[in-house]
Parts: C-alpha cells; structure tokens; sequence
C-alpha cells in the first residue's frame, strides 16, 4: 500500500522562524504556488492511475481558489491542512478548532463537496494534544494523516508506536489514523517517505525501501521540488540543510518514484483495508 499525500501550502510556510506565525509577512513574497502545483499535477496526469491526496491551507484556498479548483478538477481528492499553518500545539483546542473549521468551510465552498481528511502543520500532534483528535472528529474529519511516530522537530509523536493505518480512540470519539511508516534498521526507526528525508536518501536506496515497505505514506509539498526558490533567512544550520538540500534532483526522483510504484489516495487505500481488525490506540 503506496499512499501519496501532499501538503499545499507555499515556499515560506516553514515552521521554523517567525515568518510563518505572521500572515501580515505572506503577502510581501513572491508566489511560487501556482508553478508548483503545476508541476507535481503534471507529472501525475502523465501516469495514468496515480491518485493523491492534496492537503491544502485555508488560506490558499482563499487567496488562490483556482489552484483548489484544479487539483479537484484533476480528480485528486482535498483535504485539511488547516486555514493557518500553525502549531496545534501552541494554539491550542479553540484556536484550532476554529482555523480547522474556516479551512474546511473554504475549500467545501470551492468544491462543493465534505472535506473528511485532515493533516496538522509539522505533524504538531502528539501525546500532550489528544484533544485535537476530539476537534478533528467533532468538525466531521474522518481520516486524519497528523501521526509522525517518531522524533520530529515539532515533537513528533514517538510513544504512538505505530507505523501502520490505526484506529484511535479517545473519550468516546474514534478516528481512522494513517500515520507516517517507518523502516527498522538495526534497531533505529528511519523515516524516508517524505519532506528533507526523502530528498537525502539517493534513489536506489529509497526504492529498495519502498520495495521493503508494505505500507509506505508519503508526504511532498510543492517547495520540495522547487530549485529556484529563495532562502528563507534566519533558519538554524539543520533546518537550513532539511529544507533545501538536494532540491535540484528531487523532482527527477519524484518522478523515477511514480514510474516505479503505483500509488493511491487516502480514501482509496482506506477503502482497501478491514478496519473491525485494526489496531487500535487508546489516548
Ligand atoms: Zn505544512
């Protein structure tokens, strides 16, 4: 089970520095948005059958109703990324609610249909922020892909212990997870199906864990393969190199990745699986 999932949102959207908390900031850059996406629906209307699920801002949806219009228009499915691409857990169970809330009420306007899938900015979900899980389920979110399940810089959610599609239960609420996979290797949990991981690991390698991987979730955004973008200034020397090396080849191994494997979308991979034998994880 190969899922493919990005997360829609532009170049300067990267948690690390105060532009992203500050959406007065936003409108003063350049925007790459539309190129990016372009780029990512072409290379999959190319090969036939490759379906993916499109996380997308509120706040795209918004400024940018037509790109919305075309990943939908594309026949890729639409879910939550939310409205401002904020930490879940420096906003808190109000704050979010209601930025989860306005995402899915822009782009449900645009598409005309329920948006039933969600994932946090950074992963930001984890052991401390079960009541997120509450919200997702209360605004209707059915299927929510926010599990890292191992350290990440925004916290992760290492006590998870899963890699694999997951009931969660929690105060009576229950939610379909697929977090991100991971691959054991002499004893350590490596992730390499997306973002600055993916782009470190050279193709050979990535394909024969793919191969080894009998459920791989994937997650790209449209910065990942943009080689002309700009520096953001003021990031720490790891974050520096997690967000921009290897950028000049890794459309090229996107690409090697969608000939190689086939691909679905959450929805697609949710219906493939027998959800009464599940695990499940109680929060
Ligand atoms: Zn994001």
């Amino acid at each position: 089970m190969n899922i493919l999932t990005f997360d829609i949102e532009e170049w300067f959207h990267i948690l690390d520095t105060g532009v992203s908390r500050d959406e007065a900031m936003w409108d003063s850059f350049e925007a790459r948005i539309h190129a990016n996406v372009d780029r990512i629906l072409g290379a999959l209307s190319r090969r036939k059958g490759q379906r993916a699920t499109f996380f997308c801002l509120g706040w795209i949806a918004k400024k940018y109703p037509d790109i919305i219009r075309k990943i939908d228009g594309y026949g890729h499915e639409i879910g939550s990324h939310t409205s401002m691409h904020q930490l879940v857990y420096e906003q808190g169970p109000a704050r979010f609610e209601s930025d989860v809330k306005d995402s899915m009420r822009r782009i449900e306007d645009i598409i005309g249909k329920k948006v039933v899938l969600f994932r946090a900015p950074g992963f930001s979900i984890g052991k401390n922020t079960p009541w997120a899980f509450e919200c997702l389920a209360r605004l209707g979110i059915q299927i929510d892909c926010s599990v890292f399940p191992a350290a990440h810089g925004h916290g992760g959610f290492r006590e998870f212990g899963r890699g694999e599609p997951t009931i969660i239960t929690y105060q009576g609420m229950s939610l379909k997870e697929f977090p991100i996979n991971l691959f054991s290797f002499l004893g350590k949990n490596l992730v390499f199906s997306g973002g600055g991981y993916f782009r470190l690991v050279p193709y050979p390698l990535l394909s024969m864990l793919f191969k080894r991987s009998s459920y791989a979730m994937t997650y790209f955004h449209p910065r990942d393969f943009d080689a002309s973008q700009k520096v953001i200034e003021g990031l720490s020397m790891a974050r520096r190199f997690k967000s921009y090396y290897g950028l000049q080849s890794a459309f090229s191994k996107f690409e090697r990745l969608l000939e190689e494997f086939s691909f679905s979308d959450v929805s697609g991979a949710a219906a493939t699986i027998d959800w009464s034998n599940a695990p499940i994880v109680k929060l």
